[in-house]
């Protein structure tokens, strides 16, 4: 058994004085079509479901899984999304609403992230199961309780149920388009910033903090950088990896009840760009690859910091420099990583000028209520240096 699957739906009682618990009751990448009628019985109270499947989802799959399904006599509404970068938007969602059928006893969600969110969101309202079915190592929505949603032109994370259980395969996965891959890896290594933030906020602002959950990420997050190579090149093991280093980040989300162990100021850098997309009407930007750029422009932020005589004088600059330090990646590591996997050193390459590029410095880390280097460079009053020293850096 999986060191993780300990983790679900048990009451873990914690040495950060909480008592956590993941309500998935299973994880697991070894499923096989035929193995479908028996999940779905054992978690869904009915022979009423709704599937929902994705553009980047292999017809075989969905093959096999509705025809595995239809034999053992369930009675399926499809809702079926041709859409190459699916937009969860109220469209979308109505389109759910529009082919669920009003008996719905279970929601079976197969692809990638955007599928998951538009299903734990619909499965919230309709108040039934959500099982999902894993094809890409795409992002770490997998086990989020929250649905990012777009609102109103707007992207907006949505309370939602957590899925009942995720399966997948590796051998499909280990297929999915390559630009899937790519974003995966990227929102991985973005936990190296986003817990460095958390470190920071610690320290600064005495925030709740839970070693073990930390713990878990960083474990799996440094597998995954220790095996790009082999992700880039698609080997089982290393997508295995990666696959399951997403799910832990959302298992972790979903621990502290917040997407704090998940998410940092690289999270806000693509947030702010798909909100400046959809401002523009213009196609969103993926969700890893706008992290894995924003975890360049952290690791910058970072260095400008440590650097600057304002930081020096800090009573706690010396705790902040070592705490961090743990997490914290360099500019070149970070540059070598998106090199392995294929992604642009350079923000032409995400097609950020440099007005822009100074722009989201500026702003991005003003857009949600969260402590991330951003508010603490503005705290000290050199929040403008350091975005004209990055932007310097590239322009
Ligand atoms: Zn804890
Ligand atoms: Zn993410």
């Amino acid at each position: 058994m999986k060191e993780y699957k300990k983790l679900l739906n048990n009451d873990i009682v914690c040495a950060c004085g909480r008592t956590h618990f993941v309500p998935i009751k299973d994880v697991d990448f070894t499923f096989k079509p035929q193995d479908i009628s028996g999940i779905v019985g054992k978690y869904v109270d009915g022979n009423e479901l709704l599937v929902i499947v994705d553009y980047h989802t292999d017809e075989q799959i969905n093959n096999d899984v509705i025809g595995e399904l239809k034999k053992s006599g369930y009675k399926l509404t499809i809702a079926k999304f041709l859409d190459k970068r699916l937009v969860p938007d109220e469209k979308a969602v109505g389109t759910i609403f529009m082919e669920s059928d009003r008996n719905t006893k279970g929601i079976l969600a197969v692809g990638s992230g955007t599928i998951n969110d538009l299903a734990r969101f619909a499965g919230s309202r309709m108040k039934v199961p959500v099982i999902s079915i894993a094809t890409a190592p795409s992002m770490d929505g997998y086990a989020a309780a929250g649905s990012s949603l777009v609102v109103k032109g707007a992207k907006k994370t949505i309370k939602a149920f957590s899925v009942t259980a995720i399966y997948g395969n590796i051998d499909v996965i280990s297929e999915a388009p390559y630009e899937l891959i790519q974003a995966g890896f990227g929102d991985i290594f973005g936990k190296k910033t986003a817990l460095a933030d958390w470190a920071l906020s610690r320290i600064v602002n005495d925030e709740y903090w839970c070693d073990q959950t930390v713990e878990l990420v960083e474990k799996s997050t440094d597998l995954c950088i220790e095996n790009a190579e082999n992700i880039a090149l698609r080997d089982k093991k290393a997508i295995e990896y990666l696959i399951e280093a997403l799910v832990l980040s959302g298992i972790a989300m979903s621990i502290v009840d917040d997407t704090r162990p998940a998410s940092g100021g690289e999270h806000l850098i693509s947030h702010y760009m798909v909100m400046k997309n959809l401002e523009r009407g213009e196609m969103i930007p993926s969700h890893g690859v706008t992290v894995a750029f924003g975890t360049l422009i952290l690791s910058h932020l970072y260095d400008f910091l440590f650097k600057s005589e304002e930081f020096g004088i800090q009573e706690k600059s010396v705790e902040i420099r070592e705490a961090l330090q743990r997490y914290l990646p360099t500019p070149a590591q970070v540059n070598q990583w998106l090199e392995i996997i294929g992604l642009s050193l350079k923000p032409e390459g995400y097609e950020v000028d440099k007005n822009y590029f100074h722009e989201m410095i500026m702003k991005a880390g003003f857009i949600r209520d969260r402590f991330t280097v951003f508010q603490y460079l503005h705290q000290l009053g050199i929040l403008e240096k350091a975005a004209d020293y990055v932007t310097g850096l590239y322009f």
